[in-house]
């Protein structure tokens, strides 16, 4: 049996946590938690878990300056970071997924959305033996350890570049409508999410340089690798 999937939730609120934990481990994922920022990012630079359900509001250190902090680590550079948040501002959920957190769930959210979201996320992130080298012109994938390479250098993308551009790689020349690629970054796509992926893409380009040409905007549709 393959080995169960580690999940890391930092939370300091004892009956979400519980709650959470609960709802995971019937799920059949293995579950370590922390009630503290500083914590949770030890354990998380520590464990190298495959997804973190991160609280923002944390004591020890809030859960904006812990995802900045391991986005930075090449450790956990692209793990995929589920932020809670009690905020039901549009703008603030906005700026966690601008931020590069992989999805969000506004308080109070029901487990069971929070397992689905989880199984997306680890879902997508799956790798099925035999595609794990992605190639496009200058661009080469290493799907297993979620590595992106520009003509053979290692160029360091957030896991959502990394779908993103992967996504359009898998599809050469053929323009990929904003729906379907928010969906299959975040499973649904919605005004929240939409209004965020020009923002990664912005900044997709700016890690591909002289390459960045390549990402060709679709107007009225979404992007398109070029294979010139
Ligand atoms: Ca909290």
């Amino acid at each position: 049996m393959a080995r169960k999937q580690r999940i890391l939730v930092v939370e300091d609120e004892r009956d979400v946590a519980d709650l959470v934990t609960y709802n995971l481990e019937r799920a059949g994922y293995e579950v370590s938690t922390a009630r503290d920022g500083l914590i949770g990012q030890e354990m998380a630079l520590r464990d190298e878990p495959d997804l973190i359900v991160l609280d923002l509001m944390l004591p020890g250190k809030d859960g904006y300056s812990v995802f900045k902090d391991i986005r930075r680590d090449s450790r956990t550079s692209t793990t995929p970071v589920i932020m809670l948040t009690a905020r039901a501002q549009t703008e603030d959920r906005i700026q966690g997924l601008q931020a590069g957190a992989d999805d969000y769930l506004t308080k109070p959210f029901s487990p069971k959305e929070l397992v689905l979201r989880v199984g997306a996320i680890l879902r997508r992130s799956d790798v099925s033996p035999g595609t794990v080298t992605v190639k496009a012109g200058p661009f080469r994938f290493d799907k297993n350890n979620v590595k992106f390479y520009l003509e053979e250098s290692e160029v360091d993308l957030t896991s959502i570049e990394f779908k993103l551009l992967l996504f359009l790689a898998e599809r050469p020349g053929k323009a990929q409508d904003r729906n379907d690629l928010l969906r299959n970054i975040w499973g649904y796509s919605d005004e929240v999410h939409s209004r965020t992926l020009d923002t990664h893409m912005k900044r997709l380009r700016q890690k591909l340089g002289d390459h960045a040409r390549k990402i060709e905007t679709v107007r009225g549709v979404g992007y398109r690798l070029s294979t010139d």
